[in-house]
Formats: structure tokens, C-alpha cells, sequence
């Protein structure tokens, strides 16, 4: 039947926190933890969910505002994935500075992922995708059998991610999506970090950026 996603709107700016979780082997999967959220944190404890990981598409304060609590609440070592080239905007509170936030990201994650790395969660498996552009260490995580791509800021429901802040690059974010987003079945259901998700057959057709 699938892995179940449930979405959080939570942070200072809206933002997308996706949980997902095997209802099978009850365990759980928090893809960019935006902020601190008790209501996360009784979701699981309600459904005897058991936190395994933290998934991070990309380290701009407001995907990652909640890492360090989540990892605090948690009695095990939790790992807390991103791509290499994501450390040094992580190093730097997230970018949160230029935003007018004050804001220390805790720890550091240890556990780097590249290009074509699979993940697993219970039964089911994921391929990171390095989809750069928005920031240098921008990753989308893509489970194929079930046709779901979290990916953050990369594209959103007809528009893109912003490419105006320090590490943006326009071409290479176009380049991203056309290489590692539209060669993805059209069904694929696309799971943004802010707003409504979408598809690859409705970017492909109605996105007015591409
Ligand atoms: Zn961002
Ligand atoms: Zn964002």
C-alpha cells in the first residue's frame, strides 16, 4: 500500500516537514524538519512510530530549524542526512543571518550522501538525486515504486526555487529539473518544500519558468 506521508506546515515561513513512516515496521522517516513541533512528536508516540531518521534536501535555516531538537528528543543516534556541498551553508546557521533571524543549527550531520545513494526506510527504498541550483547542496529524494520526489526547493506548484541568494544558480537549478526531475515518469507526485504538491506532467506543462 505504499508508505504513508503525512505533511506538517511548520517554521518561521510556512514550510513543508514531511513524515513519512512504514506502517508495517513503524518506522519513520522526517524530511527537513523545519522547527521544533511537539505535534510531530506526539504524531509518532500516537502511532507507536519510531523515528529512524532525518532526510535534509538542502541546509537553508528554514528546512533545518528543527534538526538539533529532533535529534535531542531521540534516545538513539539519529542520522541526519545531506549531500557534501550542503556543510558549508549548514556551518553558516543556514543562510538565516541574511534573513534577519538568529539562529544556531546544533549539530553537524556525519552522514553524507551523494548522487545515486539509495536510502531505505522500513520496505521501502529511495534514490538520492543531486539536483543543484538553489544551493550547491541541493538533493531530492525519490522513491521510484512509489512514484513520490521530495524536492524542496528545487521546483514548487508552477514556479521554481529561487536562485537570487548566495550559491543560486539559475542554468544549473533549469538543468537539475530537466536532467533529474522531467526524466521521471509523469505521474511522479512531487512533494515541495513550501505549498501544494504537484506532478512531473503538470510542471512539464503548465510551469511557466520551464
Ligand atoms: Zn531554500
Ligand atoms: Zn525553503
Amino acid at each position: 500500500m505504499g508508505f504513508d506521508i503525512k505533511l506538517f506546515v511548520i517554521g518561521p515561513i510556512e514550510n513543508n516537514t514531511y513524515l513519512l513512516s512504514d506502517s508495517v515496521t513503524k518506522e519513520a522517516v522526517l524530511i527537513d524538519p523545519a522547527a521544533p513541533s511537539q505535534d510531530i512528536q506526539n504524531y509518532l508516540n500516537n502511532n507507536q512510530y519510531h523515528l529512524t531518521q532525518i532526510w535534509i534536501t538542502h541546509a537553508h535555516f528554514d528546512h533545518i530549524g528543527g534538526v538539533n531538537w529532533f535529534v535531542e528528543q531521540s534516545q538513539d543516534q539519529l542520522p541526519v542526512t545531506v549531500h557534501p556541498d550542503a556543510l558549508p551553508l549548514w556551518e553558516n546557521a543556514g543562510g538565516a543571518h541574511e534573513f534577519g533571524f538568529d539562529f544556531n543549527p546544533g549539530m553537524i550531520p556525519q552522514d553524507l550522501v551523494q548522487d545515486g545513494d539509495m536510502l531505505t526506510l522500513g520496505t521501502y527504498s529511495f534514490t538520492v538525486l543531486h539536483t543543484p541550483g538553489h544551493t550547491p547542496g541541493h538533493v531530492t529524494y525519490y522513491s521510484a515504486n512509489e512514484g513520490a520526489a521530495f524536492c524542496g526547493d528545487l521546483i514548487v506548484y508552477h514556479d521554481v526555487g529561487r536562485t537570487d541568494m548566495p550559491g543560486g544558480n539559475q542554468a544549473t537549478l533549469i538543468n537539475s529539473i530537466n536532467q533529474k526531475i522531467f526524466t521521471l515518469p509523469d505521474q511522479t507526485r512531487l512533494y515541495p518544500g513550501h505549498g501544494r504538491s504537484t506532478t512531473v506532467k503538470e510542471e512539464k506543462s503548465n510551469n511557466p519558468f520551464l
